[in-house]
């Protein structure tokens, strides 16, 4: 069994539809089933995110037009995929006014939960439409509904995975006899109430890996824009070069330090059952990729991640005492309390420093800091992660920035700088 996932970037208008069934159809054979996972189409996913908020803000002009243009794109790349033949997307059509009977219901409170509700429809357009398109040109394949085989609990909009149930769900749901054909929705699972829930942004990466670890699968491929894992993010270093090979414990390392190329939770159940992770292009399906498993050639070349929107907070206590363990454990409380990660941290007699994604929860960190803590506050900051790094990388990119802290280990290097000086 094989586990393929398509991005939004792969999934974005008619012709992607068609690649991804041209993927299939070179690599499809009866003695292997395929699970095919699948994003929202395009930049969906943000578009509906605007549609939960003229929900919630009950903006009713807002909401119309944004509704009527998430209906026509969805309907226009499906007249062409089936031209013209509409009574073939019923289902897609009754997504789209399912959507549209919610929107009309007042929202509750929870505004998380209504998220979940609404944004998994990108999801649920984008896979009716592949399931349909691929049997319409000759590959019977079943639909599965994510929702009721990938079991969370309610943390809506970051839904933990309840391992045990979900792989005997989906064990139950995937047939044992080989040569089958599945499509299904990233991103989403849903409660034991069935209520639908979301694993967090760019979750569908890790949907995929889910499905491979319940499944035990032979390997997953995730498709991308992208000839597989590069030394760097192409949209900023054109000249980024590709890695062959990667070991899961690199893997983990680079998206965790931010490279949006892999979510940060795929690797891990994949190594848990030693499934390789292919990163492969989309557009060159041929070509080889990024393989990454248990053991790579060991590479030197120096990869680099920058991380934008970092906010730096130097914390010191008022009376000016050391910061000592108690400083730190109450601190370390309020994150975790407010589901806070650090991505940088320093400390030295009277201060305490670190690097947060900026986000408004901070100022809730500092509300409840304020009483026993002065805290310098500075926004606008980017995190510069070197790996391997050497003196060229580090010249490449910090000549000229103004450095706020700097942290070295053997292999890695990161850099706290202010923003506008980079770009
Ligand atoms: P998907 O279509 O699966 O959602 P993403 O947009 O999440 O794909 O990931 C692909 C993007 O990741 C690329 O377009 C590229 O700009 C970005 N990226 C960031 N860092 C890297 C890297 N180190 N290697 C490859 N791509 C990267
Ligand atoms: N559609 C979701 C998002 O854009 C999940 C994903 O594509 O991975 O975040
Ligand atoms: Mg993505």
């Amino acid at each position: 069994m094989i586990v393929y996932k398509f991005g939004g970037a792969s999934v974005k208008d008619a012709l992607s539809f068609q690649t991804v069934a041209n993927i299939i159809s070179n690599n499809y054979t009866k003695n292997e089933t395929i699970i095919i996972i699948i994003s929202a189409m395009g930049k969906t996913t943000n578009l509906i995110e605007k549609i939960t908020e003229a929900y919630f803000e009950n903006n009713q002009k807002s909401l119309y037009s944004l509704l009527s243009q998430l209906a026509e794109f969805h309907l226009l790349h499906c007249r062409k995929l089936f031209h013209n033949n509409i009574s073939l997307i019923d289902s897609v059509s009754q997504l789209l006014s399912d959507l549209e009977s919610r929107l009309k219901q007042k929202p509750s409170e929870n505004y998380n939960y209504e998220y979940d509700q609404i944004v998994s429809y990108g999801e649920l357009l984008s896979s009716n439409i592949l399931s349909l398109f691929l049997q319409n040109s000759g590959f019977s394949n079943t639909l599965l509904d994510s929702r009721r085989l990938i079991r969370t609990d309610s943390t809506y909009r970051s839904a933990h995975v309840e391992w045990e149930t979900t792989t005997a769900l989906i064990q139950k749901a995937i047939l044992t006899q080989t040569g089958n054909l599945y499509v299904t929705q990233g991103f989403i699972g849903g409660t034991a109430e069935n209520i639908t829930t979301t694993l967090g942004r760019e979750g569908s990466d890790f949907s995929a890996s889910i499905y491979a670890f319940c499944c035990n699968a032979r390997e997953v491929t995730i498709w991308k824009d992208v000839p597989g894992v590069l030394n760097a993010d192409p949209l900023h270093f054109p000249d980024a070069e590709k890695m062959d090979y990667l070991s899961y414990h690199d893997a983990i390392e680079l998206s965790y330090y931010g490279a949006k190329v892999i979510h940060p939770k795929t690797v891990k159940p994949l190594q848990n059952r030693g499934i390789p992770l292919f990163v492969k292009s989309f557009l060159n399906p041929l070509q080889s990729g990024t393989k990454i498993s248990e053991f790579s050639p060991e590479t030197k070349t120096p990869s680099f991640i920058i991380k934008k929107d970092q906010t730096l907070l130097t914390i010191s206590p008022r009376d000016f005492s050391f910061i000592a363990e108690n400083h730190l454990g109450f601190i370390f409380q309020q994150l975790a309390d407010l589901t806070l990660t650090i991505n940088m941290m320093q400390n030295s007699a009277l201060s305490f420093s670190l690097c947060l994604d900026t986000n408004n929860a901070i100022n809730t960190l500092l509300n409840r800091l304020t009483d026993t803590f002065s805290v310098r506050y500075n926004e606008n900051t980017e995190l510069i992660t070197i790996w391997h790094y050497d003196t060229d990388t580090i010249d490449k990119l910090t000549t000229n920035c103004r450095i706020l802290l700097e942290e070295r280990t053997r292999h890695t290097v990161q850099f706290l700088i202010k923003s506008e000086i980079l770009s």
